[in-house]
């Protein structure tokens, strides 16, 4: 049996790649030197992978920024704003991943989207009508040479052309049918070249196939791979498929001429049964995704086993990640402050690599249950789990229909609250966050490492938060907001606050390019530790006669950024977080909070990839834990939510569903045809689409905010709409967010005294 992975994390260990760029960027350090540093980031990897015992060690998986970019570069696919400009190759690729501003010209980078259910974020191909595509560049041939010098023929690892063509933007009158043949051709010489370099295995990514396709997204699919397969130049090819099931096209992708099929075993529900009841082609490998490439806890052995014994019996099986292990942190071993009671049940990507290991060995053993390895494993997992908390899942068990509906309903709501808020026409409001500039975040530093005592770091913020009240009022805001200077960030202070989070030291995972985030960890049950912001939001309402809202991140955006619990559903933690905010929002409103947010920033973000699971495997959990936060407040306590992007046409009815008072969201910077589909859907709830893009330093006029603001009164009923920024302003200065509400108060004013 042989082991493989789909791909390996490439910002290093210790993010050293996201470093070192960035002091590229700055020009604190010249081409070559960055050169070395991803070289000698790879070499690491490649070592680690040879001394693990991996059979297929792929190449390619590296990249400086993104790896839809380069093979966009590698295709030729680039905008000719950014082919022309005057900067080396290396610089041209930075332009298109982060704009450019300077001597040379002034572009702002290509878009960048959320790649499939994870939230890594790739840079979306733009193709217009004179894209050539050809073959244009050589990384795919350099690292498979690096790596040979270096001992190791890997596997090199390249996007598909089909999820290639799929996720591309088409600017003019062609689309991606126009491309199918000359994508194929730059595949057939690509693949040449690296049989000539002596590559006998290369992988093509195909993640697109565990999405809903047309008829005519599969003739594409088929039609690319007819031309690409009949070229093949003696090199065996794997199609590789993660993040789900490929369940209509299974026998479809089964008929190609494939070498080698890999399968998703973790997150494809129907992956197993797909194989068990349509067999597979004997003359092919099936490479099975058996260990998860985006969690990390450790691989139940047991599991592993059974499933590739049973693929055993239909041809010869690889063993292997679910997806690229991109989406996990490097290595325990920097781990240094997290006990072993929570590590033991941790693998990350050099970890998982042992497992790969492991099931090999255990499996090609005369006694598969008596090796070391299994047994170990075995015993670790028949531990109890030291998070359990009974009375918490005693509570989620117990709760029924009416845990989950508030009353009086909505249209009742609305009018006792219109009477006891007596707002104006139009209130204004923010979404929460003030500005944290470097002097916020530089106390919470010199508090977190004991500089400075926890009275004087509570006296530094309740200072800011009177500021903050004083400007609000200053500036003659209707709903005012604590400012939540004392957060770090949404989720993170949440889980500081609450029973069954833990928290890691250096488990950064990329997010694009040379960001990456460090989500926390749900380890057991879930239950509020202490009151999480009562005591910020009460002193806040204490300065004022304003309303000031209380402000909380919901449960769906809580675990949609933490790493999930795998022994219960998402279900269940959603509901256990939610009972946790529950008790936060009963808190608030007992302490004088009359109005309270629930962000929920992220609620969009795990809609299944496939249409026809979004309400069975999520809507009908995630809506239900929205409503459970709140479903407990009286009549008159007004609930607002927020959301950070307004595509969610598609889900409006859930939206509504999930039964607040008012709901902020993004618009600024989209077409407001939102406010259409709001309109013909009879949307209830009250809205305050963004009248400016808080993401750009511009200071919006008072004149265009009026411009927005009449635009959505031909679609909202003046009762129904709020005035507010499309996000929170943390990210901002005072010297943009002071004028911009300013004209945003005018604007609004000026409106309603017509
Ligand atoms: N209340 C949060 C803030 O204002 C919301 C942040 C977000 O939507 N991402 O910062
Ligand atoms: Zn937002």
């Amino acid at each position: 049996m042989k082991t493989t992975i789909v791909g390996y994390p490439r910002i290093g260990s210790l993010r050293e790649l996201k470093f070192e760029s960035e002091k590229y960027f700055r020009g604190e350090i010249n081409e070559v030197q960055l050169k070395e540093t991803a070289k000698k980031l790879r070499l690491e990897n490649l070592s680690e992978q040879k001394a693990s015992g991996l059979d297929f060690i792929p190449s390619g998986d590296f990249s400086f920024y993104d790896g839809v970019l380069d093979t966009a570069f590698l295709l030729n696919a680039v905008p000719k704003r950014y082919s022309e400009l005057d900067l080396s190759t290396l610089d041209k690729y930075f332009a298109a991943a982060r704009g450019y501003q300077g001597k040379n010209g002034d572009v702002k980078a290509l878009a960048m989207k959320k790649w499939f259910n994870t939230n890594y974020h790739y840079m979306v191909p733009e193709i217009d009508d004179n894209t050539e595509l050809k073959l244009s560049g050589t990384k795919p041939f350099e690292l498979f040479a690096e790596a040979l010098e270096n001992g190791v023929k890997t596997k090199p690892v390249l996007v598909g052309p089909f999820t290639f063509l799929e996720l591309a933007r088409y600017t003019g009158a062609k689309n991606k049918e126009d491309f199918a043949d000359s994508i194929a051709n730059v595949f057939v010489e690509i693949i040449a070249k690296l049989s000539e370099l002596g590559a006998e295995w290369i992988q093509l990514d195909e993640p697109y196939l565990v999405k809903d396709l047309t008829e005519d997204d599969i003739k594409l699919f088929t039609n690319i791979y007819k031309a690409v397969l009949s070229n093949k130049n003696g090199v065996k090819i794997l199609l590789q498929t993660y993040f789900g099931d490929i369940r209509d096209y299974y026998n479809e992708v089964c008929s190609l001429d494939f070498d080698g099929i890999g399968l998703d075993f973790i997150e494809g529900k129907q992956t197993l049964n797909l194989v068990k009841s349509n067999g597979f082609p004997k003359d092919k490998i099936l490479f099975a995704g058996v260990v998860n490439g985006k969690n990390i806890w450790k691989n139940n052995y047991a599991n592993s086993i059974a499933v590739l014994n049973e693929l055993a019996d239909f041809t010869e099986v690889v063993i292997g990640t679910s997806c690229s292990l991109l989406h996990v942190p490097y290595t325990l071993k920097n781990e240094t402050k997290l006990s072993d009671t929570y590590k033991k049940h941790f693998a990350y990507a050099s970890e998982k690599l042992i497992e790969l290991k492991e099931i090999k060995k255990i499996l090609e053993s005369e006694n598969p249950l008596e090796t070391e390895e299994y047994k170990a494993n075995a015993a670790l997992f028949a531990q109890p789990r030291s998070g359990e908390n009974a009375e918490i899942k005693d509570k989620v068990q117990a709760l029924s229909d009416k845990d989950f509906t508030r009353l009086p309903e909505f249209n009742e709501r609305e009018k006792i609250q219109k009477s006891k808020f007596k707002l104006p026409l139009l209130p204004t409001t923010t979404i929460g966050s003030f500005p944290q500039t470097t002097e916020v975040r530089s106390t919470r530093a010199k508090f977190k490492k004991g500089e400075i005592s926890a009275e004087e770091y509570e006296s530094y913020i309740k200072a800011k938060v009177k500021d903050c009240i004083v400007l609000q009022e200053n500036l003659g805001i209707d709903v005012l907001v604590h400012g939540e200077f004392e957060r770090n960030d949404m989720v993170e202070y949440f889980g500081e606050c609450l029973d069954g989070y833990i928290f890691t030291e250096k488990a950064w995972v990329q997010s694009y390019g040379t960001r990456c985030v460090k989500p926390p960890v749900v380890w057991g049950d879930i239950s509020r530790a202490k009151p999480m912001t009562v005591k910020w939001s009460s002193y806040a309402q204490s300065l004022t006669d304003k309303p000031v809202k209380g402000m909380l991140t919901g449960p769906v955006t809580i675990l949609n950024w933490s790493f999930p619990r795998e022994d219960i559903s998402l279900k269940e933690s959603a509901y256990q977080i939610a009972l946790a905010i529950r008790e936060e929002v009963l808190d608030l409103e007992s302490n004088g909070i009359n109005i309270i947010q629930i962000d929920e920033a992220a609620l969009r973000e795990k809609l299944p990839l496939r249409k026809s699971d979004w309400n069975s495997e999520y809507l009908d959990w995630a809506i239900p834990a929205f409503r459970l936060v709140h479903s407990g407040v009286k009549p008159e306590t007004q609930i607002h939510t927020h959301m950070c992007y307004s595509e969610f046409a598609d889900i409006i009815e859930d939206i509504d569903n999930m039964d607040a008072d008012v709901i902020t969201f993004e618009a600024s910077r989209s077409d407001l045809t939102i406010l259409d589909v709001l309109k013909a859907k009879n949307f209830h709830t009250e809205v305050g689409p963004g009248v400016y893009d808080i993401h750009s330093p511009r200071i919006p006029t008072k004149e265009e905010i009026k411009i927005a603001l009449n635009k959505m009164l031909e679609r909202i009923p003046a009762e129904k709409l709020w005035v507010n920024p499309d996000c929170g302003l943390k990210t901002r200065g005072n010297e943009e967010t002071i004028p911009s509400l300013e004209n945003l108060v005018n604007a609004a004013k000026e409106i309603r005294s017509k």
